[in-house]
């Protein structure tokens, strides 16, 4: 593992003194001065583990759009991976300050705007910058006006606390979520950690009943494991209950007991051991580790009744799948590099799922550079998104396509009616024809006209299986072959 010494390298150093002096002069809304905003992240950073360019992105974010500075001075100073997260950060700035009210593309943009980062942060560092930026601007968000504090509360509840845990770092999710809720709807947040607090007051004593009963259990049968707390998250308990009609008796992980054990074997040995002592409740087991969560998330639930009729959750978890469920990503980075480094080099990959296999590349590349070896980040990028392009509609919604997609997919993407009534296209304000490739970035202005109807050329200009299928069928009821088609479908 590497040592984090207290003590800055000498890149890092430097790094600080250029901010310091790019950033001279200017004040925080808090009246500090500004410098204090750029080390808060870099701690951050480094409390997440995450890699010197990393770090030192972290402390030069807001230099380029905020100071003199340039990327080019950048670029020179620290080479080329420290210039591309920080222009990647700063492009991710501008794109959220063309959509100049937060009130008017959220939250029914919300998807929007987190396929805009994912699109723009395309080295996963560049987003864990941004959540770091996000979350010590959150901490500290009492500073800003109430109108202001509100809407930034907001696009973090909506849009950067689902990115941390898409990224499966729960321990920042909550604290981003709770935060944020809190300036969002203040009498909300106070009456449920009202009620947490006492829920939890009141079943404390029985609950140590029951963990010296499973400890016991536990030590006969040689199971090495330590307990860890949880704290329900207040937005998350908001959420459940507007689900369940705001039935406290249906939530049933207001209390939950972590148990971390040493490997997979032990896990399931532990299930059955807390369900020999305590009655299990029908449908609330669920097996996260032979089906991790689309995130990565990996453990065992079962809620319980304990011998006092209370309703309690446990979570019986290895160590390593805690760290990656309290850090995600950026415990990636940090812990599993030596050992998927080692499994990387035996051919043996981490189990992970399929949609996290960019995950395991990113770690390997990580632990390469730490190596010292040359990672070529270009490809890295280009194998993460190698086949998709992000085009734009005239408003600025953002539309992912894969690469080679035509004009029509996009319209038939947009809806089918648009399809079907296609009279011509303009890209970048241009008119343009229906033959032409899309491109990373492109807006794409669809023209229709009511008078038009699908033709069978089209199915020369088309790209993606979704446009041909649904192409194909309107061709085929409008010449009239398509009743056993129909019929079938209607089934
Ligand atoms: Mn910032």
């Amino acid at each position: 593992m590497t040592t984090k010494d207290t003590k800055d390298s000498e890149r890092v150093a430097k790094a600080i003194e250029m901010a310091k002096k790019a950033h001279e002069g200017q004040l925080r809304k808090t009246g500090e001065p500004y410098i204090v905003h750029p080390l808060a992240v870099k701690k951050i950073l480094e409390e997440w583990g995450m890699d010197e360019d990393t770090v030192i992105a972290g402390i030069l974010h807001d230099t380029v759009e905020d100071t003199a500075l340039t990327l080019d001075e950048i670029r020179k100073e620290f080479g080329e991976s420290v210039a591309f997260l920080v222009d990647g950060v700063t492009k991710l700035s501008n794109a959220r300050s063309g959509m100049r009210d937060i009130d008017t593309y959220l939250p029914e943009t919300k998807d929007n705007f987190l396929r805009l980062m994912i699109a723009l942060g395309d080295d996963i560092r560049v987003l864990i910058i941004k959540l770091a930026d996000r979350l010590h601007n959150i901490r500290t968000l009492s500073a800003l006006p109430p109108d202001k504090q509100k809407k930034v509360a907001k696009e973090t509840l909506e849009v950067f606390a689902p990115l941390a845990d898409r990224l499966n770092m729960g321990l920042l999710r909550v604290e981003l979520a709770d935060l944020s809720f809190k300036y969002v709807d203040e009498k909300r947040y106070n009456e449920l950690k009202t009620l947490i607090e006492k829920y939890n007051k009141s079943a404390e004593k029985s609950l140590k009943k029951v963990e010296q009963e499973f400890s016991t259990a536990l030590k006969k049968e040689k199971i090495h494991f330590a307990l860890s707390g949880r704290v329900k998250s207040v937005y998350s308990l908001h959420k459940k209950l507007a689900k369940h009609n705001q039935n406290i008796n249906e939530i049933y992980d207001l209390i939950a007991l972590r148990i971390i054990v040493n490997d997979i074997t032990d896990c399931y040995l532990t299930l059955g051991i807390i369900h020999s002592l305590y009655t299990p409740m029908g449908g609330r087991i669920k097996d996260y580790i032979a089906k991790p969560k689309q995130n990565g998330y990996q453990s065992l639930h079962t809620t319980v009744i304990t011998k006092d009729k209370r309703v309690v959750e446990f979570q019986i978890r290895t160590k390593e799948m805690h760290e990656y469920a309290e850090r995600g990503l950026a415990a990636s980075f940090y812990y599993n590099e030596q050992k998927v480094t080692e499994n990387y080099k035996k051919g043996k990959i981490e189990h992970l799922p399929t949609n996290l296999l960019w995950i395991t590349e990113l770690q390997m590349a990580a632990a390469k550079l730490r190596e010292g070896k040359k990672v070529d980040l270009k490809k890295l990028k280009l194998n993460l998104f190698a086949d998709k392009i992000f085009v734009y509609t005239p408003k600025g919604d953002i539309i992912d396509l894969p690469k080679g997609a035509l004009p029509l997919d996009f319209a038939y993407r947009l809806h089918s009616e648009i399809g079907d009534h296609v009279i011509g296209v303009k890209i970048n304000g241009k008119m343009s024809n229906l033959n032409k490739k899309l491109e990373q970035g492109d807006i794409v202005e669809i023209l229709t006209s009511k008078n038009q109807t699908p033709r069978t050329s089209w199915l020369g200009k088309i790209f993606t299986p979704h446009a041909r299928q649904k192409l194909t069928r309107r061709l085929n009821i409008l010449s009239g072959n398509n009743q056993n088609n129909s019929q079938n479908k209607s089934k």
